[in-house]
């Protein structure tokens, strides 16, 4: 596995937390859990929020051993009108695929949880039958908003990550497992 402890690049020092094989076990336990709770008649609607779900949204669905969709969502403060004029806050965003449906919101780190709270409010409106939030990593101590993670790959402790899609500044994202800031 290229996952180095180390990784010296920019001018700053990374230091290994998370493998790429510890990632990649969750994940394919996480895939069946969801797999198993979702039963065989289900076609989940997994949401990936953008841009730092990208990796871990591509890995569950690769695992995910039965028929779903995916769609990409970007959070963004700004709203966009379109032809009709109509305000969409999320952009891009298939709502009529999330009314009846069972929807799973794939997010990189639920933190203080405040952009998940807001976004599961907005989320609701479209009528899904079940909303869940899938979450590949947590910060209890940091958690401050009512949010329920129903599937959480790991707990981590108060530290600045980066790596498996996580950016800092818009780079690292590509860093193969997670890392901390030396
Ligand atoms: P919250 O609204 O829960 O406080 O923050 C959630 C968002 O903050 C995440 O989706 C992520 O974009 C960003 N974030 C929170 N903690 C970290 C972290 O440790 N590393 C990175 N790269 N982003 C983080």
């Amino acid at each position: 596995m290229n996952d180095p402890e180390i990784i010296k690049t920019n001018g700053a020092t990374f230091k290994r937390l998370i493998s790429a094989q510890e990632i990649e076990e969750k994940i394919v336990q996480l895939a069946q859990q969801i797999r198993k709770d979702m039963g065989n008649t289900e076609v989940p609607v997994f949401l990936c929020i953008l841009k730092g779900a990208f990796i871990f949204a591509a890995d569950l669905v690769r695992n995910y051993e039965g028929l779903c969709e995916l769609q990409f969502l970007r959070i963004s403060s700004y709203s966009g009108a379109d032809s009709t004029g109509k305000v969409t806050m999320y952009p891009g965003l298939d709502v009529e695929k999330l009314k009846d449906r069972r929807v799973v919101v794939v997010e990189d780190i639920v933190d203080t949880g405040l952009s998940m709270n807001c976004l599961l409010k907005d989320l609701r409106q479209y009528k899904p039958r079940t909303l869940d939030v899938a979450a590949l990593f947590t910060k209890p101590s940091r958690l401050c908003h009512d949010v329920k993670v129903d599937y959480s790959c790991f707990e981590i402790p108060d530290a600045f990550i980066v790596g498996y899609g996580l950016d800092y500044d818009g780079l690292y994202r590509n860093f193969p497992a997670i890392y901390v800031k030396e």
